[in-house]
């Protein structure tokens, strides 16, 4: 086959067409490099020209820094897939979803370092969470670990800001906010909320939704994420964090994206979600077929459940697998893949066991391949021997 552009990396040689056999299928990192195949073929429809004295200035021409354009796309975007809705709501651009999650943590926090927000989330979830909270290190907000240490904790213990991801990172559940009452704020962090990894049964109407580029149309690196708000104090918060830590999303991304999101909605997104979700559809399939022969590993159960976009029940196309090793003995899960040259993200990382690991299904169609090789390899040897 032809190995083009990033998703060459087991393969060598003066054209890249010679196999790498001691290379390490990489199930790490969540690049959603899948979609590559659909932004070749649209190549030249999703071309943008950007001459040096174009888009020069700080501000768009009515003094914002947000394309209205683009606003306008995204809305039409969730309204014709379905996944949220956002009329009447405040929208706000990002360098990511990454600096929009620190912005709605700011946004939301008391202002008031003898009771500081408690950040919490339920197990596992993303570890940026915890690691990004830790890292700027506020005054106003403390990471505190997983919910269900406060499901019965009353109004009184102060305010808590709970990290919700729908459907979630890394097991691909659809999730509801744990904890309830006048004191907790919740950030829905719906990154993975597209046709592509699950059944959408309603569009979210969550008080604050973050979405990002990155898992809709896999140009992680343009880093470009959005938040839609439902309340404006909250809204201005964060727009005073965006503004004082980089004064704004980037106009030459602004640029790209709406021409990627045009490309995306054209013929009411059927080309785009069609192929996201085929693709991981049959990848999901594959590699449970591989799982359901194994006693010694499992990944996790997910139903069917109707879908408004497809407009029919649909089965599970998660972008992860959560891998568990069920021996006693093998309770690092990671020691085990290595041993047939794969790795994933150790358990431990998102409030979990070793004994779990996620591994990436979003990456290349060679990635996936040679990682689906390798897990066969295991679990046959497992069969070999008993
Ligand atoms: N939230 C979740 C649940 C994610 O998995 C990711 C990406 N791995 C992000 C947020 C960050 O996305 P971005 O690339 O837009 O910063």
């Amino acid at each position: 086959g032809k190995h083009v552009c990033e998703c060459d990396a087991c393969y060598g040689g003066s054209d890249c067409s010679e196999f790498l056999p001691g290379c390490v299928a990489d199930a790490d990192s969540g690049d959603p490099m899948f979609l590559e195949p659909f932004w070749l073929k649209h190549a030249a429809s999703s071309v943008i020209v950007l001459p040096g004295w174009h888009r020069m200035s700080y501000e768009f021409n009515d003094g914002s820094l947000i394309s209205k354009e683009l606003e306008t796309q995204i809305r039409k975007l969730h309204a014709v897939i379905g996944n949220a809705v956002t009329d009447g709501r405040f929208i706000i651009f990002g360098a990511g979803a990454t600096q929009l999650l620190h912005a709605a943590v700011h946004a939301l926090s008391t202002n008031d370092p003898s009771s500081p927000s408690r950040v919490v989330a339920s197990t596992p979830y993303y570890p940026v969470y915890r690691e990004q909270t830790e890292f700027f290190n506020s005054e106003d907000y403390k990471f505190k670990g997983d919910t269900s240490l406060y499901n019965n904790e009353r109004d009184s213990q102060g305010n808590f800001i709970e990290l919700v991801t729908s459907p979630n990172n890394p097991d691909g559940q659809l999730k509801k906010a744990v904890l309830q009452g006048p004191s907790v704020r919740t950030i829905h962090d719906l990154a993975y909320y597209w046709p592509h990894y699950t059944p959408i049964p309603a569009p979210a109407d969550e008080d604050l939704m973050i979405f990002t580029l990155s898992k809709l149309t896999g140009h992680g690196g343009s880093r470009f994420g959005w938040a839609i708000i439902k309340d404006e104090t909250v809204y201005q918060r964060m727009l005073i964090y965006i503004s004082l830590s980089t004064y704004g999303v980037p106009r030459e991304t602004q640029l790209r994206v709406l021409k990627l999101l045009k490309v995306a909605l054209e013929r009411e997104g059927k080309e785009m979600f069609d192929f996201g979700y085929k693709t991981m559809r049959n990848r999901w399939r594959k590699l449970s077929e591989t799982m359901s022969m194994s006693k010694r590993f499992s990944i996790q159960e997910l139903e069917p459940k109707r879908c408004s976009f497809h407009k029919k029940v649909r089965g599970p196309s998660p972008a992860f697998a959560w891998l568990k090793c069920e021996r006693e003995e093998d309770n690092d899960c990671n020691v085990v893949l290595n041993s047939v040259n794969v790795t994933g993200r150790d358990g431990s990382l998102f409030g979990a066991e070793s004994r779990f690991v996620r591994l990436s299904l979003v990456k290349c169609e060679d990635d996936f391949d040679l990682l689906l090789k390798r897990m066969q390899m295991l679990v046959s040897e497992e069969n070999d021997s008993t």
